[in-house]
């Protein structure tokens, strides 16, 4: 037995043993949750020179943003979606009104491969338009609006003929599971079935799985939320092993575990959308589109535009000097979008080229199988674009130990992304037939996208801050 192996049992084995204990887990990261979320509307506004240890406002937003968040996304790697399984509150609370609920059949609205995307795609738009990163009220409103329909669709959705509770919002909805969904492709843990039973359905609202991964049929990592329901130790053949392999070893033969054109849509809208949510505060060429945009609707005489915004879907605080208007949350919308089909065109072009190139080379299978294997190398890219673009605060400390420290962890970290990338797509191509020589040419239009992410985060972590007079002061 090898000493991945061995470290494997041992993990199995104690999750297995205190599974029954997670339940005091999830209650505990509840409370502190619903702290973290609520208990800032009620406490004093941060003075000047307060920090996270004496405003407890502060303190929450660090927790959420500077470590919650980016380190939740980073984990990934080394953990896969144990955040999920082992202590995420608003899984365990859908869940659990799942199996007191209606145990109504999913409808199939919800199970489409668009409703993550669209969940993902508003609730990062709103997360800018309102703040959530700034005002203890966006974090109120985004997340306890989450954990609202996180635990309706639980009471909604389930199985009737079962006892226990399912996790539609979790496999269906939550924007952070499609996140970490994704990104456990890279992971070193995984979940593998004994007895691997191939031509049955993936999906299943039947057995065991909270998620509905047809256990059996099992071949992809992105549903499993770790929960270790599924793993008896004592029996030879039944159920799921925890195992643990090479970082990125699901993306190398990801034709072996249902690769998914939706997927690889999300790795290039994620880095778009990053990006615009990080951009619009500092480029000229934001401020540039919100004039024209103001412009015009005032020529169209809609005088509206410059009327403050709603509280819950814009930034309205005027004690804090910050009144969004209907204009600013239509052009932080419009930008982020727009960030996001840019990024979609760029990279798909560059995929394709990869695709067509490989294919004149001797790469196997079609242009499109080509194209739907060589997107996955952007899953670095993607994991490091959204932690530096939205959960940039957790450089914030490294502040401490000189001005450019942040910004060269960012560097350093975005570097590292690209190279893996890189190298993915090396093994994609290597995966796809192709001798290391007759790689090259096809890896190159890889290389180049995720060189131009690169140059776009070049600008969004030195470009000049450019803050212009409000159309409308
Ligand atoms: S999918 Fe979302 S709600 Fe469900 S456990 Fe993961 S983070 Fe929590
Ligand atoms: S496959 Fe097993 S460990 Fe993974 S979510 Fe389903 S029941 Fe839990």
């Amino acid at each position: 037995m090898t000493h991945a192996a061995r470290i494997a049992d041992a993990l199995e084995r104690f999750f297995v043993n205190y599974r029954e204990c997670m339940t005091y887990v999830h209650l505990a990261f509840f409370f502190f949750f619903i702290a973290l979320m609520f208990v800032p509307l009620l406490t004093a506004e941060a003075a000047m020179g307060d920090t996270p240890f004496s405003n407890f406002a502060l303190f929450s937003n660090y927790i959420m943003w500077g470590l919650w968040f980016p380190l939740v996304l980073l984990s990934v790697v080394f953990t896969g979606r144990a955040w999920c399984g082992l202590m995420c509150p608003m899984g365990a609370a859908s869940e659990w009104a799942s199996s007191r609920g209606l145990k109504r059949a999913i409808p199939w609205w919800l199970r489409s491969e668009w409703t993550p995307h669209a969940s993902f795609l508003i609730i990062t738009v709103l997360g800018q338009t309102i703040g959530v990163r700034e005002h203890p009220e966006g974090v109120a409103v985004v997340f306890g609006a989450t954990m609202g329909i996180a635990i309706l669709f639980g009471f909604l959705y389930g199985n009737a003929a079962l006892h226990y509770g399912k996790r539609a919002w979790c496999r269906h909805t939550c924007p952070i599971g499609l996140l970490l969904g994704l990104f456990s492709r890279m992971g070193i843990v995984n979940f593998a079935p004994k007895r691997k039973v191939i031509h049955i359905a993936r999906y299943t609202e039947r057995g065991v799985c909270p998620t509905m991964i047809n256990i059996n049929a099992k071949d992809e990592s992105r549903h499993c939320i770790e929960c270790f329901k599924c793993v008896y130790p004592e029996k030879e053949t039944a159920g799921l092993k925890l195992e643990l392999r090479k970082p990125g070893l699901e993306i190398e033969k990801i034709r072996f575990h249902n690769p998914n054109i939706m997927e690889v849509m999300f790795f290039y809208i994620g880095i778009g959308t990053a990006l615009g949510g990080f951009l619009w505060l500092f480029l000229d060429q934001y401020q540039q589109m919100r004039r024209w945009l103001g412009e015009t609707m005032l020529g169209w005489r809609w005088q509206w535009m410059g009327e403050p915004a709603v509280s819950w879907l814009a930034s309205v605080h005027p004690e804090r000097g910050e009144v969004f208007m209907w204009l600013d949350f239509i052009s932080i919308s419009i930008y982020m979008v727009a960030w996001a089909a840019v990024a979609s065109v760029v990279l798909s072009l560059t995929t394709l080229a990869s695709s067509f190139i490989a294919g004149q080379e001797g790469a196997d299978g079609t242009l499109y199988s080509r194209f739907l294997e060589l997107g996955y190398q952007y899953a670095p890219v993607c994991l490091v674009s959204l932690v530096i673009g939205l959960g940039s605060k957790l450089f914030s400390p490294l502040e401490s130990l000189g001005p450019n420290v942040p910004s060269q962890a960012k560097e350093v970290l975005f570097g590292l992304g690209v190279a893996w990338s890189v190298y993915l797509g090396w093994k994609i191509l290597q995966e796809q037939g192709l001798p290391p020589l007759r790689r090259l040419v096809p890896l190159f239009p890889g290389v180049m996208g995720s060189l131009l992410a690169g140059v776009a985060w070049w600008v969004a972590i030195f470009g000049p801050i450019v803050l212009e007079q409000s159309l409308f002061d």
